[in-house]
């Protein structure tokens, strides 16, 4: 479900890490498994119209607030599980089934999604 090549729009407002959204970025896992919330990219595009890796989205557990693509995600999971990279609790979870997508955003308090200027 991942697609390789995928990176943050460019022209988004939310300044992303540059080690994270060079145009060929690959996730790399982490000592724990874990790679960046770029891995979200091709899943969430199955269900918005707009790359949400750029969005700001708030924790609901300790409210720090960051752009998607600083979230710890695994992927080894039935689908996607994106933790905080603050407290570690889940804040989305996305599930490809057979005739649907699940997502469940419980763990997200708020996400600003940047528009075009
Ligand atoms: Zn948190």
């Amino acid at each position: 479900m991942i697609q390789s090549g995928s990176a943050p729009n460019a022209s988004a407002t939310v300044e992303v890490e540059r080690e994270t959204s060079g145009r060929n970025h690959q996730p790399e896992a982490t000592s724990d498994g874990h790679v960046d919330g770029n891995a979200l990219a091709g899943p969430l595009s199955e269900v918005f119209a707009v790359d949400l890796t750029t969005a700001t989205s708030r924790c609901a557990h300790c409210g720090c607030a960051g752009p998607l693509a600083r979230l710890h995600v695994y992927a080894q999971a039935p689908g996607f599980v994106a933790r905080c990279q603050r407290c570690k609790e889940v804040v989305l979870r996305i599930v490809h089934a057979k005739d649907a997508v699940w997502l469940d955003m419980s763990g997200t308090a708020s996400l600003a999604i940047p528009t075009p200027q």
